[in-house]
């Protein structure tokens, strides 16, 4: 069984997410998508939007995708979410599984300076979602996989939403009637 892990702060889930996901699920074929949102980012401490919301809005955009979960993982083990430990407890849940972390360009090139790169590596495959297939990165043992990007980001969406700008197409339909719904990013 082979599962494939974005983790990040999905704040709010975007297509670009969605999207990149898609594309990288065409090279790998993986049975099982997991998105895995940050309770506490080691990298981000600007996150205000509740885990509650975020995880809900993930589920949201993924209802109609059995393949596709949500998972509650970084929110259960408490705390900073590091990747080593997130991933040691996916290998706990899922022994037999092989597993693929999937990373956006822009965090590989730090990647050697995340909590104990070397453990994350022993369990699980680090792919790297890239413009081209060639590294940029200082550790070999990254793959690079050209995917479908798009250019947006969760920033772009919750500054558009703070000043009235449309998000129509830039995130599910189903999320954003849950972000007008709840008020978020006013
Ligand atoms: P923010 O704007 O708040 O920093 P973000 O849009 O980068 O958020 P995250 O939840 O932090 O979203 O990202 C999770 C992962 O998705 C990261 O590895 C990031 O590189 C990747 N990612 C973000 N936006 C895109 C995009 N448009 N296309 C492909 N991958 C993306």
């Amino acid at each position: 069984m082979k599962i494939l892990v974005f983790g990040g702060t999905y704040d709010p889930i975007h297509i670009g997410h969605l999207l990149s996901a898609e594309s990288l699920c065409e090279i790998l074929e993986p049975d099982l998508v997991l998105f895995v949102p940050s309770a506490v980012s080691p990298h981000k401490n600007s996150v205000r939007t509740s885990f509650e919301n975020r995880f809900k809005m993930l589920e949201l955009a993924l209802e109609s995708f059995p393949k596709f979960r949500a998972s509650n993982i970084e929110q259960t083990l408490g705390g900073i979410s590091y990747t080593y430990q997130t991933l040691e407890k996916l290998h706990e849940n899922y022994p037999q599984a092989k597993l693929f972390w999937a990373i956006g360009e822009d965090n590989a090139k730090s990647f050697d300076r995340w909590k104990n790169p070397d453990k994350i590596l022993e369990l699980a495959e680090v792919v790297v979602m890239s413009r081209s297939d060639s590294s940029n990165s200082q550790n070999e043992n990254l793959k690079f996989y050209k995917t479908r990007l798009v250019d947006v980001s969760s920033t772009e969406i919750r500054e558009r939403v703070k000043a009235g700008k449309s998000i129509r197409f830039l995130i599910p339909p189903k999320v954003e009637e849950f972000i007008q719904a709840k008020g978020l990013y006013q």
